[in-house]
């Protein structure tokens, strides 16, 4: 059943939100016994909201794009009164007395927060085996010993396990939607910087941060895009842009987009599975394309976003320091030796790298050369975007170089190898604009993800393109 029959179902009362909302939970547990995909289940706070929407339809006044549907949210994004850790032992207790704004339009438009996906620490890594001290490594939902992508992997997991109408709300710094959602065989949409509001969002690093919908079909993620998008006033960087209904673009013709392929993704480092599989899909569907090549993107998005996207999570991580946030340990010594037996204690192995290359990219004497640098290059990158954009409605590229690689294999890489990864996925956050992964094939059983990318608020030709692609 599409989402929107469901929620029509609910509506009319042919579905019970109480009842599907307990099988979902049931479902969801005996899921997550096995595959990790949940740091909490929210089970007495989601019966409770489907009863309040039961109750609403009794007496014919529930309304809502989201009506009964159970609505999975990223640890990183908070909920309140639900323990909201962002994958980080430092955060452990922390129950949110609010919720994000993303959160609070779900519920208004009569969604069931269900509970918290994992993910690696705040953020940092594209296959969630970064996971926070004391957390559980989400597994691929086609073969447990591998990775489900990172770092929404909870939620790329849990969207494509359940049988249930189910939507998540993931994040995104470098790739974080729609590396998962590659790997876990679903759609996922980043959308422009701003687009979503980020009030409520545990930072990784605010300029690249953002909100957006993963789903089992690019109809979920337009669906979901039209709850939680729009201007909020307690977010500062949210744009004021026109409103739109995204499941319009579902049903437009896609003659009209003019497609290229960045050919720079298609080359060595990429598993030939995955690329032919692309280029096939191409074929198959009768859709054509030009090819271009984006060398500055390709040279250095790497190496910008990781300057850029340690140097602020440096800064956002330094408010864990035992005083006001999170984990306290016992009084000790001065002020730097607590500061540091805390955050040694609490913060993962990857966190503390970041911390470190993060904190020496802005220090005096270096952040001419690294920090402000970076900022320059990230501007020659958002320029070469605009000259393609100027030509082309989607660039095309692979979403992951490679098929989901075992757990195993990803925790030999070194730091560089692993962050490399991320070649497709970094620059269309260095630049703000939208990229979706719709699945296009399976390929010796596990799923291959494309990626489109499109100029500032054209998220509808994703949408538009990405259900032909899923055909
Ligand atoms: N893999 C990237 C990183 O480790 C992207 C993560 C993200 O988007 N949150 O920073």
């Amino acid at each position: 059943m599409r989402t929107a029959e469901f929620v029509e179902e609910v509506k009319k009362g042919n579905i019970s939100a109480e009842e599907n909302t307990c099988k979902f939970l049931e479902e969801a547990e005996k899921i997550d016994k096995e595959y990790a995909y949940f740091n909490i289940i929210a089970k007495d706070s989601a019966i409770n909201q489907a009863k309040e929407i039961d109750k609403l339809i009794k007496q014919k006044k529930a309304k809502g794009l989201l009506l009964g549907l159970p609505v999975s949210v990223k640890d990183c994004i908070v909920v309140k009164g639900v323990e909201s850790t962002a994958g980080s032992k430092i955060l452990k207790g922390y129950i949110p007395t609010f919720n994000a704004t993303s959160v609070q339009k779900c519920i208004d438009e009569g969604a069931i927060i269900v509970g918290k996906t994992s993910q690696d620490e705040f953020g940092f890594g594209g296959f969630s085996i970064n996971v926070g001290i004391g957390f559980r490594i989400p597994k691929n939902p086609f073969d447990k010993e591998r990775v489900c992508g990172g770092s929404s992997g909870g939620s790329g997991g849990i969207a494509q396990k359940t049988r249930f109408n189910h939507v998540s709300l993931g994040e995104s710094t470098g790739g974080s939607i729609v590396a998962p959602a590659s790997f876990c065989g679903i759609a996922g949409l980043c959308p422009t910087y701003g687009l979503v509001s980020r009030y409520g969002l545990i930072d990784y690093a605010n300029s690249l941060d953002k909100i957006g919908p993963m789903g089992k079909t690019a109809e979920d993620c337009a669906l979901m895009l039209n709850v939680i998008s729009g201007n909020d006033e307690k977010d500062s960087t949210s744009l004021n842009a026109k409103k739109e209904n995204y499941l319009d673009y579902l049903k437009k013709d896609i003659k009209n987009i003019k497609v290229a392929v960045i050919k720079d993704s298609f080359g060595k480092g990429t598993e030939e599975a995955v690329s032919k599989g692309i280029l096939n899909k191409f074929a198959k569907l009768k859709i054509s394309y030009d090819e271009i090549s984006l060398p500055i993107n390709y040279k250095y998005s790497i190496a910008d976003y990781y300057l850029l996207a340690t140097t602020e999570a440096s800064t956002n991580l330094a408010k864990y320091c035992g005083m006001r946030y999170g984990a306290a340990e016992k009084l000790e010594g001065n002020f730097n030796e607590y500061f540091s037996k805390v955050r040694s204690l609490n913060f993962g192995k990857e966190a503390k790298r970041r911390i470190i290359l993060g904190t020496f990219a802005r220090m005096a004497g270096f952040r001419e050369a690294y920090y402000i640098k970076a900022e320059k290059v990230r501007t020659k990158i958002i320029e070469e975007y605009k000259k393609a954009f100027k030509k082309y409605d989607v660039l095309i590229s692979p979403t992951m170089p490679i098929l989901p690689p075992k757990i195993d294999e990803v925790k030999k890489l070194t730091p560089l190898q692993n962050y490399m990864m991320d070649i497709m996925t970094v620059g269309p956050n260095i630049a703000g604009i939208p990229h979706m992964s719709v699945n296009i094939r399976m390929e010796k059983g596990l799923p291959v993800g494309m990626m489109m990318t499109a100029d500032h608020l054209q998220e509808g030709k994703l949408i538009q393109l990405g259900k032909e692609f899923e055909k």
